[in-house]
C-alpha cells in the first residue's frame, strides 16, 4: 500500500468534492426535466446533511436555506454553485473566483487551449 494512502483530511475532502460537485454542474442538462430538476435538489440537500465534515456540512445547509439552489438551467446551477463556492472562499480568506469562468475550469477547458 503506498505510504500516502491516508483518510482525507478537510481539505483533501474538500478538494474532491468541489471537483464532484462542480463536474455535475457541468454534466447536467441545459434543459432538465422536471425530474432531472427534483433529483438535484435532493442531491444538494442530502449532500449538506452527509457531508463528512459536519461543521461544513452544516454551513453549506445554512447556504441552501438562505440562497436556493438554481436547477432550472445548467448555467444557473452552475452560477449558483460557484457563488456559493465563493462563499466558503471568503469564509476561509481565500481568494474568490470569477463566476464568469466556471465552465472554462470545469466543462470546456481553458479559452488559451491548455486543457486541450
Ligand atoms: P478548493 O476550494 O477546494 O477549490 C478547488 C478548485 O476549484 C480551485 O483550485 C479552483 O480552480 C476552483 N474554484 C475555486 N473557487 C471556485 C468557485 N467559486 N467556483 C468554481 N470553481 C472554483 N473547509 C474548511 O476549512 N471549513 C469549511 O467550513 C469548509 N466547508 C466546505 C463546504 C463544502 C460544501 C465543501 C465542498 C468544502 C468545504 N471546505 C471547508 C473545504 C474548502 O472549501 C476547500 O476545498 C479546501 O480548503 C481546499 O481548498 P483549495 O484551496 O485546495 O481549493
Amino acid at each position: 500500500v503506498p505510504s500516502k494512502d491516508c483518510p482525507p483530511d478537510v481539505e483533501e475532502l474538500g478538494r474532491s468534492s468541489w471537483t464532484l460537485l462542480h463536474s455535475i454542474a457541468a454534466t447536467y442538462p441545459e434543459k432538465p426535466t422536471g425530474d432531472q430538476q427534483s433529483n438535484l435538489k435532493q442531491f444538494i440537500s442530502l449532500f449538506g446533511k452527509l457531508y463528512p465534515c459536519w461543521f461544513c456540512g452544516e454551513d453549506f445547509q445554512s447556504y441552501v436555506e438562505k440562497k436556493e439552489p438554481q436547477v432550472m438551467t445548467q448555467e444557473a446551477f452552475g452560477r449558483w454553485l460557484c457563488d456559493a463556492h465563493n462563499e466558503v472562499n471568503i469564509k476561509l480568506g481565500k481568494p474568490t473566483f470569477d463566476c464568469n469562468l466556471w465552465k472554462q475550469r470545469w466543462k470546456d477547458g481553458w479559452d488559451d487551449g491548455r486543457c486541450d
